[in-house]
């Protein structure tokens, strides 16, 4: 019935849509410097590789647009540089312009003297191309854990506001398990906004977007982000990437299985299900949702 209810409804809010306005946010890198492909392409050739990212964006930008909905934009320093147009236009249309580091190195591998540099340079290249503050900042592949988390007292010392940086899961990649669930303000004045999980029978369960989204049936996504709305009466963040709707992009040669399907499964079904996304929830910035919006223009 309810399911009926929201699909018949037109024009507006879908009867069955979540009242509450969860976060839509994009991880701005391209095919070639995803951290699991960086065991087959040296980082060092990524400027001799088709690169991809702005007409993914420019879609990305279209569907956003045909829904008004606005979003945050975690963005490579290493694009912004190539790319200073795209990320004007990103924030002309009304996104908030974000950080996702400079050069996609995980956190985990820098010390900390290289992780200032890293997002000292990124924010410094993202605030010139884009006109205004960079206050968030998300971590290349949620990796700020129980071992480096030093790395958020870095980040509210080089001016940033907030972090969406970790993932409070059971991933071998990633993941801080024991990390709150929900957005919280640090000692060093910082919030952490965590990625999203469901609470399963003691175990949290990642509902954040990503390589899940593309895994699960869309009904299932739906239901997670759904019950963390009601259940839990808390905003979602939910992410993907631009390659994510790109089909055509360039196969990598030699990846591993396990990699491969995790990163080349579904792409042809992403720009529909991310369609039905944004038709049954409403979406926004970061800033605005989580309160950290009070300094998104650029002293004169
Ligand atoms: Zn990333």
């Amino acid at each position: 019935m309810a399911e009926r209810a929201t699909r018949s409804s037109e024009a507006g809010r879908p009867a069955e849509q979540s009242a509450t306005l969860n976060a839509l946010t994009i991880d701005v890198e391209d095919y070639f410097q995803v951290s699991a492909l960086a065991p087959y392409i040296d980082r060092r050739t990524w400027d001799r590789v088709e690169c991809r990212v702005e007409a993914n964006v420019d879609r990305i930008l279209t569907l956003l647009g045909e829904r008004d909905v606005k979003a945050t934009f975690f963005t490579l320093g290493w694009i912004a540089e190539r790319y200073p147009s795209m990320v004007r236009r990103i924030v002309g249309r009304g996104h908030e312009l974000a950080s996702h580091g400079y050069g996609h190195q995980r956190v985990s591998e820098l010390s900390p003297t290289q992780f200032r540099e890293d997002v000292t340079r990124a924010k410094r290249i993202l605030e010139a191309a884009g006109g205004c503050r960079v206050v968030g900042y998300r971590a290349p592949s949620f990796s700020i854990g129980t071992a480096n988390l030093w790395a958020l007292d870095v980040l509210a010392e080089t001016g940033h506001r907030y972090s969406s940086s970790i993932y409070p899961i059971r991933h071998d990649h990633y993941g801080m398990p024991d990390a709150p669930r929900f957005a919280h303000r640090l000692a060093n004045g910082l919030l952490e906004v965590p990625m999203t999980t469901l609470r399963v029978m003691n175990r949290n369960l990642p509902s954040s977007g990503g390589g899940y989204f593309r895994l699960l049936p869309y009904a299932t996504s739906r239901w997670m982000l759904r019950r963390v709305n009601r259940r839990d009466h808390h905003p979602a963040v939910f992410y993907f990437h631009p390659w994510e709707i790109d089909p055509a992009q360039p196969r990598i040669d030699g990846v591993d299985l396990k990699t491969r399907f995790r990163h080349y499964l579904n792409l042809g079904r992403m720009e529909v299900r991310l369609r039905r996304l944004l038709h049954d929830f409403q979406w926004g910035r970061m800033d605005a949702i989580f309160g950290a919006d009070n300094a998104s223009a650029l002293p004169s």
